[in-house]
C-alpha cells in the first residue's frame, strides 16, 4: 500500500461548522477518506464494532445507513445503493472512497446542498430498442422493445395529465441511434432523458429493478466489480450532470423498490457507462424494469397492469425529482480544494484528483445529425396522434417546440 497523506478542505459556508480537514489516504489509484471523517461530517453516530463481512449500521437524524467492509453494497433509508470501491480497513482505519463522497453520498445526504437547481421543463422517454434490434426476447410472446415502447407511451399519457410536457424518442417500433435519442434532450434546454428498459439473465432465478446512473468521471462501472479497467478517465457529455444524474436516478429507483404494493427486488442504484447516458447533454436515467427471462417477472410484463405499475413508479420518481428542483439550496455544498498542509510533518505531496472541479465541458464525441427531417415518426419527436387512439396509445400531447431542421 502507498499511503500519501493530503489535505482538503469541506468549505460550509454559512454553517456553524468550522473548515474541516479530511485525510485522504491512497491506496493504489484510489482515494479514500475515513469513516471517522466521513461520520463527523454528516453527523452519523460512528458504530462501536465493525467486522468483516457484517453489515454495520450508522443511524443519524436524517436515518440509517447501512454498510459492511470489503463490500461496494450500501443501504441509505431502505434502498440499496452500489458504491465504486469497496469499503476497506488498512491500519485499523476504515475508508471509504472519496469518489463516492463527492458522487453518491453527497447528493444522497445533502440533496439540497447548494447547487445551481435545475427546473425540469419536460422529459425526452426514451423507449429502448426499437426495429430490428429487439432488445431481450426471454419472455415469450413479448419482445423488450415492444414492452418499452408500451411503458414509454404509458408515462407519456402520465406526464400529460400532470401538464409535464415531454417527448418520445419513437413512437413506432423502429430503429434509432444512441447518439440521436440522447440528442432530443441536449436540445431542449431543461429536460431530462429517462431511457426505459427491461432485463436479461442466463439465470432464470435473476429478478428486480435496477436503475443506472451514468459513471462519474474516475468511477468504475458497478459490473467491474470495483476493478479500474481503463476507462475511467474520460469525461463524457453525462458527467457535466452527475449530481442530477444521481438525484433523478435514486428518485425513480426509490419510487419503485419501496413501493407499498408489487415492490420488485431492489438491484440497487448501479453506475454504467452505457452510451444513451455518455452522450446525453441533460440530466439523464436508464432504468431496467425487471427480467424478462425470469418466468414469473415476464409473466407480470405481459399484463397492462403490471406495464402501467412500472410507467406509474417511472412517474412517480420523475415528479419527485422535478420537486427538488422547484426547491430553494440550502447554502452549503461539498466543496473540495486540495490544500497542502503547510506543516512539516507533512511530506511533499502532488496535487490529487480534484472531483469537484470537473473542466467545462468539450464534446469529445461527435454526437449524431439531429433526427429531424420530415417524414417518420422518430424524425419528428412531437408526438403523438391525437386521434383514433387506442388503449396504449397517448390520447393528448402538449405541444414541444419542435427542433428546427439542421440543428
Ligand atoms: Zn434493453
Amino acid at each position: 500500500m502507498i499511503r500519501i497523506i493530503f489535505c482538503f478542505f469541506l468549505g460550509w459556508a454559512g454553517s456553524l461548522q468550522a473548515q474541516q480537514v479530511w485525510e485522504i489516504v491512497r491506496v493504489g489509484r484510489v482515494d479514500y477518506v475515513s469513516l471517522d471523517s466521513f461520520a463527523k461530517f454528516y453527523g452519523f453516530k460512528m458504530p462501536e464494532e465493525i467486522e468483516p463481512n457484517r453489515p454495520f449500521v450508522m443511524s443519524s437524524a436524517f436515518g440509517n445507513l447501512t454498510m459492511t467492509l470489503d463490500s461496494r453494497e450500501m443501504k441509505w433509508k431502505g434502498s440499496r445503493y452500489w458504491l465504486s470501491h469497496s469499503l476497506r480497513r488498512e491500519s485499523d482505519v476504515v475508508l471509504v472512497p472519496r469518489v463516492d463522497l463527492v458522487k453518491t453520498f453527497d447528493p444522497l445526504l445533502r440533496p439540497n446542498a447548494e447547487i445551481a437547481k435545475r427546473p425540469v421543463q419536460g422529459v425526452v422517454i426514451d423507449p429502448g430498442h426499437g426495429g430490428g434490434d429487439e432488445g431481450t426476447r426471454a419472455a415469450r410472446g413479448l419482445s423488450e422493445k415492444t414492452a418499452n415502447l408500451d411503458v414509454g407511451k404509458r408515462l407519456a399519457r402520465l406526464l400529460d395529465d400532470a401538464n409535464v410536457p415531454w417527448i418520445l424518442t419513437r413512437t413506432k417500433d423502429r430503429y434509432l441511434d444512441h447518439g440521436d435519442r440522447s440528442k432530443l434532450a441536449t436540445d431542449r434546454p431543461g429536460f431530462i432523458f429517462v431511457s426505459i428498459h427491461f432485463n436479461e439473465d442466463s439465470s432464470r432465478s435473476s429478478e428486480g429493478w435496477e436503475t443506472y446512473s451514468l459513471s462519474p468521471q474516475y468511477a468504475p462501472s458497478t459490473s467491474s466489480g470495483g476493478s479500474l479497467v481503463g476507462d475511467e478517465d474520460q469525461i463524457w457529455p453525462g458527467n457535466s450532470y452527475d449530481h442530477h444524474n444521481f438525484l433523478l436516478t435514486q428518485a425513480i429507483h426509490r419510487s419503485a423498490v419501496l413501493s407499498t404494493t408489487n415492490a420488485p427486488f431492489d438491484r440497487g442504484v448501479k453506475r454504467a457507462r452505457f452510451k444513451v447516458l455518455r452522450l446525453a447533454g441533460s440530466p439523464s436515467v436508464l432504468v431496467e424494469g425487471g427480467f424478462m427471462s425470469n418466468p414469473r417477472e415476464a409473466s407480470l410484463m405481459r399484463t397492462e397492469g403490471y406495464r402501467q405499475q412500472v410507467a406509474e413508479w417511472i412517474f412517480k420518481g420523475v415528479m419527485a425529482y422535478r420537486k427538488s428542483q422547484e426547491m430553494t439550496p440550502s447554502p452549503s455544498r461539498l466543496s473540495i480544494e486540495t490544500k497542502e498542509k503547510t506543516s512539516s510533518s507533512t511530506p511533499q505531496l502532488r496535487p490529487v484528483m480534484n472531483l469537484e472541479s470537473v473542466p467545462p465541458f468539450k464534446p469529445k464525441v461527435a454526437v449524431s445529425n439531429p433526427v429531424v427531417s420530415t417524414g417518420t415518426n422518430a424524425q419528428n419527436p412531437t408526438p403523438v396522434p391525437q386521434t383514433n387512439a387506442v388503449d396504449g396509445e397517448v390520447r393528448r400531447a402538449v405541444p414541444v417546440t419542435p427542433v428546427k431542421k439542421g440543428n
